[in-house]
């Protein structure tokens, strides 16, 4: 990743790729005290290139920022231009960005009292986090044996670097049983989250969302409630159980980087049919539609970076 051309948004200002470094002993390497969000552009129909829902994304940073206690050294407008500068000046059609905000170098130790905060915005072309067939045809999901994070111990409403240690191991353990992703269950054992989406069932006509106790408030999320919503099908937030997932007609996991993502398999169950369900088709298509610029609706959605 680092050794490529291109620019990255450091503190206000655009950077060499390669020139933009930090010290080993910054602080969040050390601790993991820093919040982030992954935001896309998509190139899209008629206005160029748009970053989707970019303002409800750094609300999110912000938002994280404020749970965990940072300065922001720099207003939402700054952050939203930045955010355009880097996929405009990368020349990228479509990217995915990476808002960062961190704790420098300027002393150690957990009171972090004497610590400047940094922000970086990288963007660069990664086109899907699944494959094509993953889209289409779904994903086999393990339930992790990692329990999501506890309100009380992480704070599970900001999009937190260190959080992502319980993400990555529970991927990791997917993986290696031969899994595409982990669905997280909560202290309770209630279903949470993906290592990185949000999930959802269907069942009898109707979409059902795990509260927002211990999963991240979706910005994905939010699309498909509105989404659904134009479908006249109505989407329910309550505690999921995992075998409730075994017995759906569909299920599917949506994020920035996921996208609508079906999932046909959990812990060896088949769901509904095995295939990507009617519901999870049309939401897919909708998705892809909106963030593409290719229907009229919620245009304040799309922020053309140009
Ligand atoms: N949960 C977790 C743990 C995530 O990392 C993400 C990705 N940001 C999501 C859910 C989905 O959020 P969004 O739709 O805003 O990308």
């Amino acid at each position: 990743m680092a050794d490529r051309d291109g620019l990255i948004w450091f503190d206000g200002e655009m950077v060499p790729w390669r020139e933009a470094q930090v010290h080993v002993l910054t602080h969040t390497l050390h601790y993991g005290m820093g919040v982030f969000e992954g935001v896309r552009a998509y190139k899209t129909a008629d206005r160029g290139t748009c970053i989707f829902r970019l303002q409800e994304h750094t609300d999110r940073l912000f938002r994280s920022a404020h749970i965990m206690n940072m300065k922001m050294p720099f207003d939402k407008d700054a952050i939203n231009a930045a955010q355009c500068a880097v996929v405009r000046e990368n020349n990228l059609e479509e990217a995915y960005l990476r808002p960062m905000v961190f704790l420098g170098s300027e002393g150690m130790g957990l009171r972090a009292d004497n610590l400047r905060t940094h922000i970086i915005v990288a963007a660069w072309d990664w086109p899907s986090y699944m494959s094509p067939e993953a889209r289409d045809k779904g994903i086999k999901v393990r339930c992790s044996s990692y329990t999501r994070h506890h309100v009380n111990i992480s704070m599970t409403k900001a999009k937190a670097n260190g959080q992502y240690i319980n993400s990555m191991l529970a991927l990791r353990e997917a993986l290696d049983s031969g899994c595409e992703e982990a669905l997280m269950l909560d202290p309770e054992g209630y279903v949470a989250e993906g290592s990185g989406e949000n999930v959802f069932i269907v069942r009898n006509g109707k979409i059902y969302t795990p509260e927002l106790t211990s999963c991240l408030d979706g910005i994905t999320r939010n699309t498909i409630f509105e989404l659904a919503a134009e479908l006249g099908v109505e989407v329910i937030e309550k505690r999921i159980t995992r075998d409730e997932v075994y017995v759906a007609d569909e299920a599917f996991f949506t994020g920035t980087a996921a996208e609508v993502l079906p999932i046909r398999e959990l812990d060896g169950r088949t769901i509904g049919s095995g295939v990507r369900g009617p519901i999870t088709t049309e939401l897919q298509t909708r998705y892809f539609d909106q963030v593409k610029g290719r229907r009229e609706q919620f245009p304040e959605w799309l922020s053309p970076v140009a």
